[in-house]
């Protein structure tokens, strides 16, 4: 891989206040979380997936996203989406007047069945419903295909089925496709592989990935999809979220170590990393245990180290 052929900008998007607080335990108010979209906000973080319409019953603590929707400055700067998995979420996406959304499949069909409940042909016929609806309707739908580098149930996934996938989501008018390593078993090689066979069929500009540091390969994986061209990357705050699988385990790829590996690569993102240092701060507060982020942990114990007029080792 040649380092110096990435790309000079990076677009972040920041799902800790989605796809992380809907995989942790403690449940926030409205208030709390438009506290953390503001602090995101004020680190200069332009997309953020802010909630979910899927069914309360499902994500308890995606509940009331309408009430928190219609309290966000929605032609400001930030462009915010929200999970949408049928009809009636986009009933609701629309009422409360936010501009994109996000429809979710997995690759694996037993995946599919234990956490979505549908069959990937169910939901790509949902799809091919609701995204030109929502086009029509004037928003911008992304894509997410989870467990696309492994599967917890079914092992490895054919790389074949991925593409048939992201290309037919890609025709119903997703404008861009998030690939999930929801395990974190990706590694740089198979990351690359991946994307070029994607790139076949995708241009680099629709695809995003979506990785996850359960094993510590998240910003490895980042690298390899920066090298193959990949200019959007996911990441949450702190690395909100855990693992579902392993309790205590890392899951989310966290922004600030994202933000700084690509700054320091020379790579922009328009993010103040001091100010999001700050949002992680927030987050773990706010969460009420430790995140796993390693620049928020570094940050954390340069600062107690210093008011405490220890010297370095
Ligand atoms: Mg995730």
């Amino acid at each position: 891989m040649m380092l110096e052929h990435l790309p000079a900008r990076v677009s972040v998007y920041e799902v800790g206040p989605r796809d992380g607080l809907q995989n942790e335990a403690r449940a926030l108010s409205v208030e709390d979380r438009l506290r953390l979209l503001g602090a995101l906000a004020a680190a200069g973080e332009t997309r953020i997936e802010a909630g979910s319409f899927v069914s309360p019953r499902w994500i308890p603590q995606l509940a009331d996203t309408d009430a928190l929707i219609r309290r966000l400055d929605l032609g400001g700067p930030v462009s915010y989406s929200a999970l949408v998995p049928n009809r009636q979420g986009l009933e609701r996406a629309l009422a409360c007047g936010i501009r994109e959304v996000a429809v979710f499949l997995s690759a694996s069909e037993s995946h599919s069945q234990k956490n979505l409940r549908r069959s990937v042909a169910e939901a790509l016929a949902t799809y091919r419903d609701l995204v030109p609806a929502a086009t029509a309707a004037g928003l911008r739908v992304r894509g997410y295909v989870s467990v696309v580098w492994g599967c917890p149930y079914e092992g490895a996934v054919p790389v074949a089925r991925v593409v048939d996938i992201a290309q037919a989501l890609v025709e119903m008018g997703v404008y861009e496709l998030s690939l999930g390593d929801t395990i974190g078993v990706g590694t740089p090689r198979q990351t690359e592989a991946i994307l070029r066979a994607l790139l076949d069929r995708i241009p680099a500009g629709k695809l995003a990935v979506h990785l996850h540091d359960t094993r510590g390969t998240a910003l490895a994986n980042a690298l390899a999809a920066l090298g193959c061209g990949i200019a959007t990357i996911d990441a949450s705050v702190g690395g909100l979220g855990g693992c579902p699988y392993a309790p205590g385990a890392s899951g989310n790829l966290a922004t600030e170590d994202l933000v700084y590996m690509l700054h320091g690569m020379g790579i922009e993102t328009g993010i103040d990393l001091g100010k999001l240092v700050a949002a992680g701060e927030l987050a773990q507060a706010l969460i009420g245990r430790p995140l796993h982020g390693k620049v928020l942990q570094a940050a954390s114990g340069e600062r107690i180290r210093k008011s405490q007029g220890g010297a370095d080792a």
